[in-house]
């Protein structure tokens, strides 16, 4: 029950009313839903999420460039795992309206809510809005990349919003990727943080595709040195010119396996002081039903994030088979008799990850490629040329559907990327997509696409094949 109860106005009853009949409404008409049930609460009300957020026990809200949905999701699998009650805006509507939504639908027109935690991604260019109404008792970072050029134009924008956020959440306790310049950069001022890193025998296989973001030191302006590199910028580095490097992990992932399972050793430290070694570990493996070394650093951020909110390790080991991907994040399906899965990309750094990752599968492949140019996927498409697409010029290769809104400029792109013209079908609708995929003789179909088409894809795979839960 609310505990500002003589605070409440008529605004607030109002507002959540207004929000609980939207979203009721949104059902009815199978309108998914996500925001706008947030929009119409924070026009009657724009205080509202500083007053539904002050009455959860706590809040963990995840943001970065990529991985928050996974992360967040997988955070809040863990938490209800252990037993607590938890809400989070789960279909990754991630700016304030997604948020207030996810929390209306949690409370009762009677003004309770049903969970004890909240976890909440949170949009990177949006934590100016949702920050400091909702006060996180755990911040997770997980990377930043350049995403969507022209919603935030910026990645130093984003960074230094960040940081001049965390000045105002002095209690906040942070989890931050060490293996990130970029997020360290961020968070390193802050007085309570916690870091998670990956080990060093994990080799980055290819250079020649690779974004490297913001190699500089933040001190000193020196060019960052590394030891290695895991992916994109992500790796051990250290400034040559001043005292700026990772910072030592307190929740290290080794060992890595990626075949039909990921599968690692997390190493939860016990140590004397900062910047000292593990004086001693506690470990355990982990396996989950993921692929893909980019999930490895999602995977960890949960598992660290549910540790330090004091899930059990073997809650966390059990309960992470358990767990299915959110829509468009590796989400399987049988089509045709054959396997079929469904990605979401939405940057260069993301999109390199997912084609590494089909491309160590084994059979011919048949893909699809959608882009749309709607606000939800950002409006220039320029960062497909910053993107890997020579490796798709691969024998493993049968046939490419270029499709969605912006399907010629992928075509154009991948002849650029040295795929023969042959391979390549132009094909901008969604339907007729899949079924040019199915005409493939291919021992698997991958599908890849972007934001406002992921759902759809989605939607259509659960008609005209199956699920696999
Ligand atoms: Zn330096």
């Amino acid at each position: 029950m609310l505990r500002s109860q003589g605070q409440t106005t008529v605004r607030f009853w109002i507002a959540l009313l207004t929000g609980k009949s939207a979203a009721l409404l949104c059902r009815l008409f199978r309108h998914s839903g996500t925001s706008l049930p947030g929009v119409v609460a924070l026009k009657v009300y724009p205080q509202l999420l500083s007053v539904l957020a002050a009455d959860y026990e706590r809040i963990v809200a995840v943001t970065g460039t990529n991985g928050k949905t996974t992360t967040a999701n997988l955070l809040a699998h863990l938490l209800r795992s252990s037993g607590s009650s938890t809400v989070n805006n789960h279909e990754g509507a991630n700016m304030i309206s997604g948020v207030v939504t996810a929390l209306i639908k949690d409370w009762t027109m009677l003004g309770e809510r049903r969970s004890q935690i909240a976890v909440l991604e949170v949009d990177e260019g949006s934590v100016g809005k949702v920050f400091p109404s909702v006060k996180p008792d755990l911040l997770v970072v997980t990377n930043y990349f350049r995403d969507q050029l022209d919603r935030y134009s910026d990645l130093d924008h984003n960074i230094n919003l960040l940081r001049r956020i965390l000045d105002e959440l002095p209690q906040t306790l942070l989890l931050l990727n060490a293996d990130d310049p970029l997020v360290v950069t961020a968070g390193c001022d802050h007085s309570v943080a916690s870091y998670y890193g990956v080990a060093s025998e994990q080799k980055d296989q290819t250079g020649d595709c690779e974004i490297r973001e913001g190699s500089l030191c933040p001190d000193c302006g020196a060019f960052l040195a590394y030891n290695y590199y895991n992916y994109g910028q992500l790796g051990a580095y250290y400034c040559p010119n001043c005292t700026f490097r990772r910072p030592v992990p307190d929740f290290l992932a080794s060992e890595i396996q990626d075949d039909d399972y990921l599968e690692f050793i997390l190493h939860v430290c016990q140590r004397k002081g900062r910047n000292e070694n593990c004086s001693t570990a506690d470990t355990v493996r982990l396996r989950a039903q993921m692929r893909g070394f980019y999930n490895v650093y999602n995977i960890l951020a949960a598992a660290a994030a549910a540790t330090t909110l004091g899930v059990s390790q073997q809650t966390i080991a059990s309960s992470l088979m358990e767990y299915a991907p959110a829509a468009g994040r590796m989400e399987k399906f049988i089509y045709k008799g054959r396997p079929c899965t469904l990605n979401l990309i939405k940057n260069p750094t993301g999109l390199n990850e997912v084609l590494k990752t089909l491309l160590r599968g084994k059979g011919e492949k048949a893909l699809v490629i959608a882009i749309n140019d709607l606000a939800g996927d950002g409006r220039d498409v320029s960062w497909l040329w910053d993107a890997g697409f020579e490796m798709l010029d691969n024998p493993s290769i049968k046939m490419i559907v270029c499709s969605g809104r912006r399907a010629g400029d992928v075509g154009v792109r991948l002849k650029y990327a040295g795929v023969p013209p042959n391979k390549i079908i132009i094909e901008p609708e969604c339907k007729p997509s899949i079924e040019g995929l199915g005409e493939q003789d291919a021992g698997e179909y991958h599908i890849l696409a972007s934001y406002t088409s992921v759902f759809n894809y989605s939607k259509l795979l659960r008609k005209m094949g199956k699920a696999v839960e």
